[in-house]
């Protein structure tokens, strides 16, 4: 895709696994600096080593560094963002990807997995937009993505309702501070990815019956892969999408039309 990011300092929060590090890689691959966050400290090491070995770039050190934390973690978020700034000096680009989804009914659900699904999934984006709006701002101006679901869109989905409540906030979250940051230069879009195949989804491919139900139920015919929401993002982080905010756009191989 020849959509040019050189020069950008990006974040991208979970990172170590699936649609996270597939972003990470498209936006090294797009001249970006990334800085590679996830709770599990192997798989953003990983990561940032991978991207790392892709080579860096003329005007900076490297191309990527790990950033081990939890984003439900205010004091952790503040310290990577600190961390950001002391490596870049600058952050332009901040992809709100790290995400839960635990499996229940609403008549099961523990109540540890309802809050743990929005620390991680509302709370977190919100901890990481604010740490890194007060920093862009300063700055001239930024770009945010957040990571929703279809989930967050059309509600339908048994078993996840502490997820779809996270996703719907998320929607909520990027309109909200769409209006707020548009001031100060900052775009805020989410993107909605439909199935994808990633180790999130790994246990629910198993069963076949549901996998026959989801590719019935999607025009395209097949699951996404981790590289079919890179395209997207890499967009919306680009000056292409300059007057694109507050949206909510789904990758989803057509299964919700709104
Ligand atoms: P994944 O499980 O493969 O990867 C998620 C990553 O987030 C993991 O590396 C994990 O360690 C990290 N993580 C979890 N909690 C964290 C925390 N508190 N702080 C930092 N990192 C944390 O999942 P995925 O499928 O790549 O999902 C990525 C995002 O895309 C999630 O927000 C998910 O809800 C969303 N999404 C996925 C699908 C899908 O079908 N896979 C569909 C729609 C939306």
């Amino acid at each position: 895709m020849n959509i040019d990011l050189t020069g950008k300092i990006a974040l991208v929060t979970g990172a170590g696994h699936g649609i996270g590090k597939a972003i990470a890689m498209g936006l090294a691959l797009s001249g970006a600096t990334v800085a590679i966050n996830d709770i599990n400290p192997d798989a953003c090491e990983r990561v940032a080593a991978e991207v790392q070995s892709m080579g860096g770039h003329a005007s900076l050190p490297a191309g990527a560094a790990a950033f081990h934390a939890d984003v439900s973690n205010k004091h952790a978020v503040q310290a990577m963002l600190e961390g950001v700034l002391d490596k870049w000096g600058r952050l332009d680009l901040l992809i709100n990807n790290a995400g839960v989804e635990p499996h229940a009914s609403l008549l099961t659900l523990d109540e540890w997995d309802w809050r743990r699904t929005i620390d991680v999934n509302l709370t977190g984006p919100f901890l990481c937009s604010q740490s890194a709006a007060r920093v862009m701002k300063d700055t001239g101006g930024g770009v945010i993505v957040n990571i929703a679901s279809i989930a967050g869109r059309a509600a339908g989905l048994r078993d996840r309702s502490a997820y779809v409540a996270s996703k719907t906030g998320l929607i909520g979250l990027t309109k909200e501070s769409a209006r707020e940051l548009a001031v100060y230069n900052i775009r805020v879009n989410a993107v909605c990815p439909g199935v994808i195949v990633t180790e999130m989804t790994a246990h629910l491919r198993q069963n076949e019956a549901q996998m026959r139900k989801w590719l019935d139920d999607i025009p395209q015919g097949r699951l996404g892969e981790p590289d079919d929401v890179v395209g997207l993002v890499l967009f919306l982080c680009s000056d292409a999408a300059a007057y694109i905010t507050g949206q909510a756009i789904n990758v989803d191989g057509g299964k919700v039309m709104m």
